[in-house]
């Protein structure tokens, strides 16, 4: 594998295209425009300023930035091995995506989503390569956390799962397989937590504060409002709208709290606010 494709160029995407052009391989990153395009590069500009000093990039920070290229153009995509998505949480967008993907890439492309919640088996099913479509979940921040979920959906063959294994292995991630179903593994379990840390904060069971450092007093390593704030507010909803409306289960109605924040576009960190500021 030496080209890879990245398709949206948010907190996740930017994310990814950095861990792959730290492993060495040569990287397209495509969003709808410039400014989407510019915002990432200053975040892995400023990633990878943060970590090069530490010591902790086997090669110097504009190497890495000199294998990534910008675009705006899937056909720049034409000749990349292996694709991931990581556009809006939103079943129409990537299911869209998936098929303009399919009719850009190479025929032996494999097609990843990065998606926190959607069927894998549903964007196979928009393209002519349902074999060669699978589902791999990277945490947030990407360049530092060590995990990536990969999702085997129904028409998944075992040689795109063994490709999608090796290249998570060459950026140094430990994969986790987990069956297609709403969420997966971690969103399954993670997302009903932060959104009953909503539920107790419009409750008023707690300040902010108190229920966040009651959860850090759990050792969990984040409360679950900054985690929220990190993950992206408008992200957490559409998870948890997947799996309420996929599950058919009252236990994922979203918080309203959630919903207001999110119509009010605070955000979390990208916007600067959420649960918590986040002053520039
Ligand atoms: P984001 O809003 O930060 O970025 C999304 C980017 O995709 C934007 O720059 C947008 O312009 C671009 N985009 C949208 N439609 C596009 C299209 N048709 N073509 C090209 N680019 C397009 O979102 P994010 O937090 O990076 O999330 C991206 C994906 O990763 C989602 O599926 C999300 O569920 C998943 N994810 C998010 C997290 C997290 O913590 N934020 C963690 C794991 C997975």
């Amino acid at each position: 594998m030496q080209q890879v494709g990245v398709v949206g160029a948010g907190t996740m995407g930017a994310g990814i295209a950095q861990v792959c052009a730290t492993a060495g391989l040569q990287v397209v990153l495509v969003d709808v425009g410039s400014e989407q395009l510019q915002r990432g590069q200053a975040a892995i500009a400023e990633s990878l300023g943060r970590l090069e000093p530490k010591g902790k990039l086997p090669r110097p920070a504009a190497e890495i930035t000199g294998r990534i290229r910008t675009s705006t153009a899937m056909a720049d995509l034409a000749n990349v091995d292996f694709v991931v998505e990581a556009a809006f949480e939103d079943s129409v967008v990537k299911t869209a995506l998936f098929a303009t993907l399919d009719a850009a890439c190479k025929p032996d492309a494999i097609l990843a989503s990065n998606t926190s919640s959607i069927s894998i088996t549903r964007l196979a099913a928009a393209t002519k390569r349902p074999d060669k479509v699978v589902g791999m979940h990277f945490m947030n921040p990407v360049p530092v956390m060590g995990y990536v979920e990969l999702i085997r959906g129904l028409q998944t063959s075992d040689a795109t799962l063994t490709r999608t294994r090796e290249l998570a292995k060459m950026l140094g991630k430990t994969a986790v397989e987990s069956t297609d179903t709403p969420g997966f593994i971690a969103n399954r379990i993670l997302m009903p937590m932060i959104n009953e840390a909503v539920f107790a904060l419009s409750e008023g069971v707690g300040t902010a504060d108190a229920i966040d450092t009651m959860m850090k007093g759990l050792n969990f390593p984040m409360g679950p409002l900054a985690l929220a704030d990190l993950i992206g507010l408008d992200v957490c909803l559409a998870v948890l709208e997947v799996m309420h409306r996929d599950f058919g289960d009252p236990k994922y109605r979203p918080a309203p709290l959630l919903r207001q924040y999110v119509r009010a576009r605070w955000l979390g960190r990208k916007s600067g606010r959420g649960f918590f500021g986040y002053p520039k």
